[in-house]
């Protein structure tokens, strides 16, 4: 938006290696650079980052024991 060249159009490639803490120290070093001076991807970031927290905890919550009973019920041997 107004920019002649949008640097965000990286942050694409790089935001979910950063996620993952998958990025080569020079790569790890221009993200942070990046995520100083662009609010964008700040935001983004600080986004995908709580997304990922709640994942992770919507995955490790109990299972509703109805359905723990359904899949109870499949695994019964014959
Ligand atoms: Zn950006």
């Amino acid at each position: 938006m107004g920019h002649e060249h949008d640097p965000c159009e990286q942050c694409e490639e790089w935001m979910q290696p950063y996620l993952d803490r998958e990025l080569s120290d020079a790569e790890l070093a221009e993200a942070e650079v990046h995520l100083e001076k662009c609010s964008y991807c700040r935001k983004r970031y600080r986004f995908e980052e709580s997304l990922r927290i709640f994942v992770r905890q919507a995955c490790s919550e109990e299972m509703p024991s109805e359905l723990k009973q359904k899949l109870a019920a499949l695994r019964t041997p014959l």
